[in-house]
């Protein structure tokens, strides 16, 4: 008998398993999970695990797909259709299913359950244990490579649920320092009390944005002063003017940042101008 996995209230033949391709989980890693060991096919600390599911669930506003009792037989039922007596029984669960955008879907979906079950073979695992193992050390480094444009968008996804919460369109991301990095879905900008056009550099970890890579072409070319340098939340408060750039957005002005206007708190006269001059470029390069 082949494996069986466990997707979304079926129990189907694990090879031929899938999720929908705009489940949350497989776009923007918006799930948990949870592993059990199995000793004689019997789940492991089961209290443990399923106490930091339910806190997992809860951080992410997940609900759970069924309660504890409900969720222990269905776990039983995949560990008894695979046959397992020493192995791991892997559950994922996720927000579900919804047309892609970084805030949660609203109203929201049923969350998407998927369990697998797999052998272990304990001789081998005791004959590793005898001989010990060795490790290496890495740079704590997760997730600090927020230039690579990954799936991995569960923290955009949670700040621009923040935002829209707060009837915000956008997160802007504050480092350590206080400076702004950039959107949840976008890069930041600024035009400073000075009138110099303001957005982070990309030598910091930031997504190099392609919109904010053309645009500063097109302000160059316009002879508009700019400078790659991080400006605060407050910097953008006695700035003139904000925006965000992004495939989306394109040149989206920004009135206002935590509550508070920006410059006169309304759209002003360079991102109209800048979002104007990005669109005709964009339309004259298109192929
Ligand atoms: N920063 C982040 C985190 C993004 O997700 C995006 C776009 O999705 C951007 C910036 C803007 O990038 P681009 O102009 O290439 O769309």
């Amino acid at each position: 008998m082949g494996r069986i996995a466990y997707v979304n209230g079926r129990f189907e033949r694990h090879a031929r398993a899938a999720v929908h391709i705009e489940d949350r989980g497989y776009q923007m890693a918006d799930a948990v999970y949870e592993v059990w060991a199995l000793f004689g096919g019997k789940l492991s600390d089961p209290e443990g695990h399923f106490a930091r599911l339910e806190r997992s669930l809860g951080e992410l506003k997940i609900p759970m797909p069924m309660g504890r009792r409900a969720l222990t037989h269905v776990l039983k039922e995949a560990v008894r259709q695979n046959r397992v007596r020493d192995g791991l029984v892997y559950l994922q669960i996720g927000r579900g299913v919804a047309p892609r955008d970084h805030a949660f879907p609203n109203p929201p979906v049923s969350p998407s359950m998927v369990i697998t079950v797999k052998a272990i073979d304990r001789v081998a695992a005791e004959a590793k244990a005898a001989a010990g193992v060795s490790v290496i050390t890495t740079p704590e480094n997760r997730w600090g490579r927020c230039d690579i444009k990954t799936v991995g968008l569960l923290p955009n996804a949670m700040a621009k649920q923040a935002a829209r919460e707060k009837g915000a369109a956008e997160a802007w991301f504050v480092d350590e320092l206080g400076f702004v990095t950039e959107g949840a879905s976008s890069n930041a900008w600024i035009v400073d009390a000075e009138g110099t056009l303001r957005t982070r550099d990309t030598n910091a970890n930031i997504l190099r944005g392609v919109t904010r890579n053309t645009l500063l072409d097109v302000i160059r070319e316009n002879g508009l002063k700019v400078d790659e340098r991080p400006f605060t939340p407050a910097d953008a408060e006695a700035a003139q003017e904000a925006f965000i750039t992004g495939a989306g957005a394109m040149v989206l002005p920004v009135i206002a940042v935590d509550g508070k206007p920006v410059g006169a708190g309304k759209v002003g006269p360079v991102a109209t101008r800048l979002r104007r001059l990005y669109i005709e470029r964009a339309i004259a390069t298109a192929i």
